[in-house]
């Protein structure tokens, strides 16, 4: 089961990508960890990123494809992967598609969890952070016992710059404009399957397995 996981900042798509890796005993591939892993390991694929990243650029498409199909060909891929935070733009997706090809693979799946716009606002605008201990809460779903005080260590609560709705408008700005055309892409392709992201997250994971079940 070859899937990625698409969905703006916000929506889930992480937690929901660690369940489905979890549940059908495949790697959960995230770009942040492969870069790590390799920069770590000092492989060559490694080093030439880590020029890029210590010159303060981006690592280019071509590069970060081909560290994500480095890691697609380890052994503990053969049964599939879950992609989370790649393809983010329609040019790596189609390095993506073009690397799989020359394998004669395909990807099985394209899921994006979908949650308006205002209702990501208000949901990362709802979270409260603990600065000394850090702990997380949150005013609705996890408030903690005393109003804007941490339950485990008696500081003050603050919501964090990122999570404020300015940060948070900007990072949908930039999803919307890059990374949503791959809906389209997917959509193209005939892989793409949407499913409600603003219900619960148990909920949104059953419509996923009743998608990857089908
Ligand atoms: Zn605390």
């Amino acid at each position: 089961m070859k899937l990625i996981m698409l969905g703006a900042p916000g929506a889930g798509k992480g937690t929901q990508a660690k369940q489905i890796a979890k549940a059908y005993a495949i790697p959960h591939i995230s770009t942040g960890d492969i870069f790590r892993a390799n920069i770590k390991n000092n492989t060559e694929l490694g080093k030439k990123a880590k020029t890029y990243m210590d010159a303060g650029q981006l690592v280019p498409d071509e590069l970060t494809c081909d560290l994500v199909m480095d890691r697609i060909h380890q052994e503990d891929c053969s049964n599939g992967f879950v992609l989370d935070g790649f393809p983010r733009t329609i040019p790596q997706a189609q390095a993506l598609t073009k690397a799989l090809e020359a394998d004669g693979e395909t990807m099985d799946y394209a899921i994006d969890v979908d949650v308006p716009d205002d209702n990501i606002v208000k949901r990362m605008g709802g979270r409260r952070a603990c600065l000394n201990c850090g702990a997380t809460y949150h005013v609705v779903s996890i408030p903690p016992k005393k109003e804007g005080i941490c339950d485990a260590c008696g500081s003050e609560l603050v919501l964090r710059d990122d999570d404020k709705p300015e940060t948070v408008q900007e990072r949908l700005r930039v999803y919307h404009e890059q990374t949503q055309p791959l809906i389209s892409y997917y959509e193209e392709q005939g892989i793409l399957r949407s499913v409600d992201g603003t219900v619960p997250m148990e909920a949104v994971f059953a419509s996923i397995q009743k998608i990857l079940e089908a």
